[in-house]
């Protein structure tokens, strides 16, 4: 099935239930009306001489345009370029040449993002890019006008002609370890991935996913919006950048059924000195995933009644989801996992050294395999061949399944600790500072040492009113608790950690910081 057919279906099920709040831009549609809107845009694209297999990017904060544009490119099969609406010049031009994009579709500005001014200065080295709509301006309404040339029925032809294997998507990974991949997915990959997420949620046309996640990412595109195109539930977005205020406001407002999040995000929106005064009683599941899930916000989110919460993870490469809790797992099966392996999917754990296969209780590399993995990363055939193995995803995170299957996330090999011979997984070390009274948030990184080769730093942002924390503090906290090795050497206190727009924590930049700083 494609895209394009799935909305269809949808349409034609619900066609007078709301599909789509766009609380910002005060958009409210049906699915009749959604569905109506997605026609005009793909004839006006085909209209604007798109063509199957053509790249068009999309460079915009979450708003309505953008869930129009990513189902009328699928609707004609031109392959859409999810572009992080972070990046500047540098980042946009690389994108813009690597994917080779024809059409790009931005919003004006958005906080200290100037789209237009950027795509200007880019454009002079890229040079497949032919055409630039900016949503709400004249090139975007003159687009849309152009409809009437491309009659329904030509539309249909077009869209008949789809073959649901071949490339849809073009998304960028978070950067979190590095330059983001662009990973190649197909309407087969990501139809069905939001499909089974949406099952494990168990949505109906009853529900209704509070979305403050990016878009461009797909936590955003694929858990969120085609895990409700895919079982007719409404996609509400609460503001067009991630605001914690705003997302709470739109769930007791619009009655969400279902709210999503990166841990980072539910944790800001339960700091709120407010947070009290939002009725967040309609909330029945939501997705927490995209980092490792602290056990204490799982506890808190299930405390506050939201009793089918789960965690899912999986990362872009995979569609995104390879393991999710069911809503029925009991109360430490959610909060100590990241659930067991989604339907139709294989999965093992192997000695990243050897490749062997690991038995189960044993850390090692998590691979998977099945209908979710990518075609490839785009036009990079060699990066492709170091995480593709026979079919088998490569994730580079490490995993545990116990003997019911159930799987806990570790780490990022690339973050693991060894101190003095010792691995440590800044996991353990953060769930446990975590149970500090003072701290609101907590990472821990390696930092180069002499000694020991690699020592921990933890990087804390405290509760408000909290008094200042020292490092000898945070020792002694530690001591007789923690085996010496995992204990932090170093602590920073910090306001905020570097992020990605995905909303994930860039140790990367952190372990820089630390080490400029330590001199
Ligand atoms: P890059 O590959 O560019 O460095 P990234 O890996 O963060 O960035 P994504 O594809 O957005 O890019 O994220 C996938 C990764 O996120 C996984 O490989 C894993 O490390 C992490 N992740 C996702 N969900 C979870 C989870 N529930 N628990 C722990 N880690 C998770
Ligand atoms: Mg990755």
């Amino acid at each position: 099935q494609t895209i394009g057919a799935a909305l269809g279906a949808t349409a034609a099920r619900h066609p007078d239930r709301e599909a789509l709040v766009d609380r910002a831009g005060g958009i409210r549609w049906t699915w009749a009306e959604l569905a109506a809107e997605v026609d005009t845009l793909a004839r006006a694209l085909v209209a604007a001489g798109l063509e199957t297999g053509d790249r068009v990017g999309i460079w915009a904060p979450n708003c309505a345009e953008w869930t129009l544009v990513q189902f009328a490119t699928a609707k004609v099969g031109a392959i859409l370029v999810t572009i992080n609406p972070a990046y500047r010049t540098h980042e946009l031009t690389f994108v813009l040449r690597q994917a080779g994009i024809r059409m790009l579709v931005t919003a004006a500005s958005f906080k200290t993002s100037d789209y237009v001014a950027m795509v200007e200065q880019a454009r002079g080295d890229t040079p497949d890019l032919e055409q630039v709509y900016v949503i709400g301006q004249e090139s975007w309404t003159d687009l849309l006008e152009r409809a009437d040339q491309v009659s329904p029925e030509r539309l249909t032809m077009v869209h008949n002609a789809l073959e649901c294997h071949e490339p849809i998507n073009i998304q960028y990974t978070s950067g979190t370890t590095g330059f983001p991949k662009g990973a190649t997915l197909s309407h087969h990959n990501i139809l069905n991935n939001g499909y089974l997420v949406g099952e494990l949620c168990r949505y109906t046309e009853a529900d209704r996913i509070c979305i403050p996640v990016p878009f461009y990412h797909c936590f955003g595109m694929v858990m969120g919006n085609l895990a409700a195109v895919t079982h007719g539930a409404c996609m509400v977005i609460p503001a067009p950048g991630f605001d914690p205020a705003a997302t709470l406001a739109a769930v007791a407002q619009e009655r969400c059924t279902s709210l999503y999040g990166v841990p980072t995000m539910f944790i800001a929106e339960w700091a709120l000195p407010d947070f009290a005064t939002y009725d967040l009683s309609s909330v029945r599941t939501g997705i927490m995933a995209g980092s490792p899930c602290p056990a204490s916000m799982m506890r808190r989110l299930i405390e506050a009644g939201i009793e089918e919460v789960t965690i899912a993870y999986g990362m872009t490469e995979t569609s995104p989801v390879s393991t999710q809790n069911r809503t029925d797992d009991t109360f430490e099966q959610k909060v100590e996992t990241v659930g067991s392996v989604h339907p139709h999917l294989e999965v093992k754990v192997v000695d990243p050294a050897t490749g062997e296969t690991l038995p189960r209780n044993t850390p090692g590399e998590f691979c998977t395999k099945g209908y979710s993995v990518m075609l490839g990363y785009w036009e990079e055939p060699e990066r492709t061949a170091e995480v593709l193995v026979d079919g088998w995803m490569h994730t580079g995170d490490i995993a545990v399944m116990d003997d019911d299957g159930f799987v806990q996330i570790t780490g990022r090999i690339k973050d693991m600790v060894i101190r003095g011979g010792e691995n440590v997984y800044p996991r353990e070390v953060e769930e446990f500072l975590y149970e500090h009274p003072d701290v609101q948030d907590v990472q821990v990184i390696g930092v180069p040492d002499e000694r020991y080769g690699e020592e921990l730093c933890a990087w804390v942002v405290l509760r408000e009113g909290a008094e200042p924390l020292t490092a000898e503090a945070v020792r002694e906290f530690c001591t007789g608790r923690l085996a010496h090795y995992k204990i932090p050497r170093y602590v920073q206190v910090v306001e905020e950690f570097p992020m990605t727009v995905t909303g994930k924590v860039r140790k990367v930049e952190m372990r820089e910081k630390t080490v400029a700083e330590l001199g």
